[in-house]
């Protein structure tokens, strides 16, 4: 549950970190980002742009802002975007503003994109970048997700199941990889992974302050 603890920031202070998930789609990435955003105090959503049709139950500001090709054109040109690429024939970007803002009032910000974007936010913010690459159990578990899901034809799974193989084949750019085959292990190491990131030595900017301010006090 999100407390002090799960914040990772004692009184020392540190830099914000970009912590992405990627995964095939239908490994359970999305469940996994909601439950870290529900659970996990400090840490906030990059709510993409994309062209593609709002999915029934989708929100718009919620899990995407939904805009048509020209205006998702123009904020790329407009260097609005963080990072942006095509998946599945639609265009997916990062809003650069949100992104600032956040890392700027001290909070982490989870990105859900895929290897392309991943690429891109490592060229531009280094280690700052924690990337977490998840993988379905087997393939016959990723049909069934696909399908559960139902919120696509079956032309798009297909499409869905045949770029998969292809995803994964990132799987060896990203810093940690988690197997999905159980949802609620599954965030328990990814919340592991986000603890000790967060403690990392070269973020907490503090840190330095913080010790030499011991140091004055053991020499009084
Ligand atoms: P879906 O259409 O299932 O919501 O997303 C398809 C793929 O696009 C997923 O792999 C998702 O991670 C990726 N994606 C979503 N938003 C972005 C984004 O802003 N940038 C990039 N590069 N990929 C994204």
């Amino acid at each position: 549950m999100a407390g002090a603890g799960d914040h990772g920031a004692d009184s020392v202070e540190r830099r914000g970190l970009m912590f992405v998930l990627s995964s095939p789609s239908g490994a359970g990435k999305t469940t996994l980002s909601r439950l870290l955003i529900e659970r996990v105090a400090g840490l906030r959503m990059s709510v993409s742009v994309t062209t593609r049709a709002m999915r029934p139950g989708e929100r718009e500001g919620h899990d995407y802002y939904f805009v048509d090709q020209s205006r998702f054109q123009r904020m790329a040109h407009d260097g609005e975007l963080l990072e942006w690429a095509t998946v599945f024939d639609n265009g997916y970007g990062t809003p650069r503003v949100a992104v600032e803002a956040a890392l700027a009032s001290g909070q982490d910000v989870l990105f859900d994109i895929d290897w392309q974007g991943t690429q891109q936010l490592r060229e531009k913010a280094g280690k700052d970048v924690v990337s977490v690459f998840i993988l379905p159990p087997s393939a016959q578990d990723l049909e069934k997700r696909l399908h559960t899901r139902a919120q696509d034809s079956d032309d798009v799974i297909r499409g869905r199941m045949s770029r998969a193989a292809h995803e994964m084949s990132h799987w060896a750019e990203y810093d940690y990889i988690v197997v999905n085959h159980q949802v609620e292990q599954a965030f328990a190491e990814i919340q592991s992974i986000l603890k000790a990131e967060r403690l990392k030595r070269e973020r907490r900017t503090g840190l330095t302050a913080f010790v030499r301010e011991l140091q004055k006090q053991l020499e009084r």
